[in-house]
């Protein structure tokens, strides 16, 4: 049921990869105002060079800003933040910032990496950060690197950071664990909602759903669709003769069965006690009714046994076609209005009666047969 690409875990995903967009786009003009601020402070203390090299980053993420803004690309917005933020922090660690303060804004880096990438991603990153941090400190003769730091400033900088980074880490790694249980509850949910207990079949609110959106496809595009609707005749005899859990089985055997005789693209619901409607999309009246007659046929040859009889296992269903009815409830009305025609004229049967290919409606699709 935990199907990695469910409806809800798209949904989550979106979701989620939306507010992490709108987060990047405030952390973004945060950055922007910090770094006025902070670039104005060393202009003012006459490191000149540092006030503008931090300057420089605004208008990086200013870029990365209008990109955004232009092409909506998530992906390039989070990747472009990541590498200037990343950039940010080699420069800070390596020139040593305001009184060697700059490593400190290392620690931003660790929640701000796995909220935005997965888990390895993040942590390839990361450790690719380190490496370059430790390269700065282990090197500070290297073209670009001007700060010195002291043997037990850097122990304890690499130490508090290993230790945020492992707590960002499992703190995401457990996010990630409630979300994914509660996407795969809420499909529990939909799931149950839209299905019948007894038979596994949709639910008549499921079917609903599906009616109305074949019946738009009809209106948008005229994709022809056909229903039938069927029930199983004298179903209260065998309740009362064999009992309520006979006839329990009896429907979820009969559901089986019409599973084995609708094609993929078909829909069978539990219309309601021992009636079942399925919908044929692209599908004519005259090929609805071959379908509902080899039904039929296949009920009344199938034996349904109990403690060695034959149940007496039949149905009827009236069948009709969106070309012969307005709206959905003309088209129900109709089904319905066939079926009692079928139980009128004997039980296990199927109305309208085919004459003759005649029985199609000018404009319904070709027949075609239900394999
Ligand atoms: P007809 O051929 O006219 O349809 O006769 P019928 O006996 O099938 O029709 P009726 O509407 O008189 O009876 C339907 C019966 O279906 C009565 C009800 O107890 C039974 N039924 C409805 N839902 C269930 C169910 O979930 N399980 C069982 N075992 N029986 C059910
Ligand atoms: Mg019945
Ligand atoms: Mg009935």
């Amino acid at each position: 049921m935990s199907q990695p690409n469910s409806s809800s875990q798209i949904a989550a995903d979106e979701r989620e990869d939306a507010q992490a967009s709108r987060l990047l786009t405030w952390l973004s003009a945060t950055a922007i105002a910090f770094l006025v601020g902070i670039g104005a402070k060393a202009w003012l203390a006459d490191h000149t060079t540092h006030a503008w090299v931090l300057w420089s980053f605004i208008g990086l993420i200013g870029l990365n800003m209008l990109y955004f803004a232009k092409t909506r690309n998530r992906n390039r917005q989070k990747g472009g933040l990541i590498v200037i933020v990343g950039l940010l922090f080699t420069y800070l660690i390596a020139s040593g910032g305001e009184s060697n303060t700059g490593p400190l804004w290392f620690y931003v880096f660790p929640p701000l990496l796995f909220y935005l990438t997965d888990l390895k991603t993040g942590t390839a990153v990361l450790l690719f950060c380190y490496l370059i941090a430790a390269v700065v400190f282990q090197f500070p003769g290297l073209p670009m690197v001007a700060a010195e730091y002291s043997m037990d400033f850097k122990i304890r900088f690499f130490a508090t950071l290993t230790f945020e980074s492992i707590f960002c880490f499992v703190l995401e790694a457990s996010r990630l664990k409630a979300r994914n249980e509660l996407v795969i509850l809420a499909e529990t949910h939909e799931h149950a909602a839209r299905t019948d207990e007894l038979t596994g079949l949709s639910n008549r609110r499921d079917m609903q759903d599906r009616l109305a959106m074949e019946f738009s496809r009809y209106q948008r595009s005229g994709h022809h669709f056909s229903v039938a609707l069927i029930d199983l005749d004298l179903f209260k005899a065998i309740n009362d003769q064999y009992g309520h859990n006979v006839g329990d089985e009896v429907l979820r055997e009969f559901s089986e069965l019409m599973k084995t005789v609708i094609r993929q693209t078909d829909v069978a619901a539990r219309w309601g006690g021992e009636e079942f409607l399925v919908l044929l999309p692209d599908t004519s009246l005259l090929q609805a009714l071959t379908l509902a007659e080899r039904l039929r046929s296949k009920v009344a040859r199938q034996p349904f046994r109990f403690r060695g009889q034959n149940l007496p296992v039949t149905m009827s269903a009236g069948v009709c076609s969106i070309a012969m009815a307005g709206s959905l409830d003309a088209l129900l009305k109709q089904a319905d209005v066939n079926l009692y025609t079928a139980k009128e004229s004997g039980r296990n049967r199927i109305a309208p009666r085919v004459r003759s290919q005649e029985t199609d409606p000018p404009g319904a699709p070709p027949v075609k047969p239900h394999s």
